[in-house]
């Protein structure tokens, strides 16, 4: 944490997967303790309780530099809380508000409030398959390019380990988890389960399992608002206390019986 020695303060804030029973202790606080609230309209409207009565400045996709800036301007008078999705640090705001300091060469007293991201949120409701290493990618090509996503895959389908495809597709982008699930066959056995959590932790919560191949042959399911977690080499399919779920062992067997 660095400080200005002035009034103003920036929280960069996660807020977690969905509503507000996913806040943190300490992002609660943060917001309480702010002036300005200034995000995403998508994510300030999951937390319209803690909003309330305050300073709102709702930004649209898109915008994030814009907003970076701004938030920077406005924290060195006032308290802001940048609001970001699940975790800030994770596909989200805090690069971005750090580049924009960085590159001013300025100083402002700031915080980022850490939040449960997308992955593990999504994983909880999978069952348990992230439960040793994993690898994340983005197929979002808005600011990294296509090639290097392939690039990346190609890598991570090699690793044997899980692998968690953040923004798997959207209008904009339909073909990307397509080309992901080819690559991945091209490693990997049709067989593999594959979860997709939509809407972790909403209203619109919703899971299915798949495999590799009957993803790839229709992928209907799979929107913006999902987590597609393609399981390792040990992941598998297990019943437990009736409910279908995935698991990743970790290798406690190797060493334990139980
Ligand atoms: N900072 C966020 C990620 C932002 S990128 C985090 O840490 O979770 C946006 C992508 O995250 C979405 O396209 C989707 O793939 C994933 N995501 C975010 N919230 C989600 C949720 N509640 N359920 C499923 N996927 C989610």
């Amino acid at each position: 944490m660095q400080s200005s020695g002035r009034l103003g303060k920036l929280f960069i804030v996660g807020t977690g997967p969905g509503k507000n029973i996913q806040l943190t202790g300490r992002a609660v606080e943060a917001i309480t303790e702010s002036e300005i609230i200034i995000g995403n309209d998508f994510y300030l409207n999951q937390i319209p309780e803690y909003i309330e009565g305050k300073e709102v400045i709702r930004s649209s996709m898109g915008k994030e530099v814009e907003r970076a800036k701004r938030c920077v301007e406005l924290a060195k008078e006032k308290k802001v809380c940048m609001v970001s999705g699940g975790d800030p640090g994770v596909y989200g705001m805090a690069g971005i508000v750090l580049e924009v300091i960085d590159h001013e060469n300025s100083c402002i007293d700031y915080e980022i409030v850490p939040g449960v991201t997308a992955a593990t949120a999504a994983a909880s409701i999978a069952g348990s398959p992230l439960s040793g290493d994993y690898v994340t990618i983005s197929l979002s090509d808005l600011l990294t390019p296509l090639e290097i996503i392939e690039m990346r895959l190609n890598h991570a389908f090699q690793m044997g380990i899980p692998v968690a495809l953040y923004n798997p597709k959207s209008r904009g982008r339909p073909d990307n988890l397509s080309l992901a699930l080819s690559i991945a066959m091209k490693h990997k056995n049709n067989d593999t389960p594959v979860a997709v959590v939509k809407n972790a932790y909403r209203e619109e919560q919703d899971m299915k399992f798949f495999t590799l191949k009957s993803l790839f042959d229709d992928d209907n399911f799979v929107d913006m608002s999902s987590i597609v977690i393609i399981g390792g080499e040990e992941t598998r399919i297990a019943k437990v206390c009736g409910k279908e779920i995935l698991i990743t062992p970790r290798g406690y067997d190797r060493k334990y019986i139980y």
